[in-house]
């Protein structure tokens, strides 16, 4: 939709009208037949219509451009009234810069930001507005530090409110504590669990370790009966060499060496020795 005509001031060139809306051209687009329309107005034309809504020419989206350079520049350039001209604003510039405008004019009606609050004001008037609106919070003058709505404050009392605050505060740690409490719990289970696991492997291995001891022991046992067994042999021998010997001395010499048969008095063996 285009820009009404009435709010410009002087003569609008009749180049410039949208062929569709016949207002002033706003977003303008231009067919190759060189009529010109509204971004909006010819995109709405064109879902029913394929043809110039001027000179009934075939028409389609694609062979829309840009208006001229030289009509978009005295478009530009026309000189417009505010929107909010009824309310006040007396405010007139260059179409272009109308947006820009409007955006920020202070006779715009605004709804109060302050929650709860229903009351629409131009702009310029908020700011009145915001100092005597009944939503408006403010911090509590008696210093408890609790924001509070304007219209409240009769009603306020500190402490209570405080004490409210106090209460949650409390219900929110205790909630807190309780889900860590719950947490390390937990995680105690899991440790004692691994623990009791742990506990029984080592275990198996002790038992394990017991058993090999034990065989090692018998070992050592039967090694040391077997030395000792050996020590009495050794012992038995060695005093048999002894007893020969004292045999062999024994024997009157007759001057004459060889060899001789002695027999053991105790075990019969005989042996043979070299008499020099
Ligand atoms: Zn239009
Ligand atoms: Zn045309
Ligand atoms: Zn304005
Ligand atoms: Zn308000
Ligand atoms: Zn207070």
């Amino acid at each position: 939709m285009g820009f009404d005509i009435e709010r410009f001031v002087g003569t609008v060139n009749e180049g410039l009208l949208c062929c569709v809306c016949r207002d002033v051209l706003e977003d303008p687009l231009q067919a190759p037949c060189e009529h010109a329309y509204c971004s909006t107005c010819i995109h709405g034309w064109l879902v029913h219509d394929r043809i110039c809504p001027e000179d009934r020419q075939p028409l389609n989206i694609t062979q829309l451009r840009p208006l001229f350079r030289y009509m978009k520049n005295d478009l530009d350039r026309l000189q417009i009234r505010c929107i909010n001209a009824q309310h006040g604003c007396t405010v007139v510039c260059e179409l272009e810069n109308i947006s820009k405008h409007e955006r920020e004019c202070g006779f715009v009606t605004v709804c109060c930001p302050n929650m709860g609050c229903s009351t629409i004001v131009e702009r310029r008037n908020l700011d009145v507005h915001l100092n005597v609106c009944d939503f408006r919070c403010k911090e509590c003058p008696r210093g408890c530090g609790m924001q509070i709505l304007n219209h409240d404050d009769a009603e306020h009392n500190c402490i209570a409110e405080l004490r409210t605050e106090v209460e949650l505060l409390r219900a929110e740690m205790i909630c807190k504590l309780e889900d860590q409490r719950r947490e390390m719990e937990s995680r105690l289970d899991s440790q004692r669990r691994h623990m009791v696991q742990r506990e029984g492997l080592l275990q198996a291995e002790v038992d394990d370790l017991k058993g090999q001891v034990t065989r090692i022991m018998q070992e050592m046992r039967s090694l040391m009966e077997m030395e000792r067994q050996r020590r009495q042999d050794l012992e038995r021998a060695e005093l048999e060499k002894r007893e020969l010997i004292e045999l062999i001395k024994g024997i009157p010499r007759e001057g004459s060496e060889g060899i001789k048969s002695v027999t053991c008095s105790r075990c019969k063996r005989s042996e043979r020795i070299t008499i020099i």
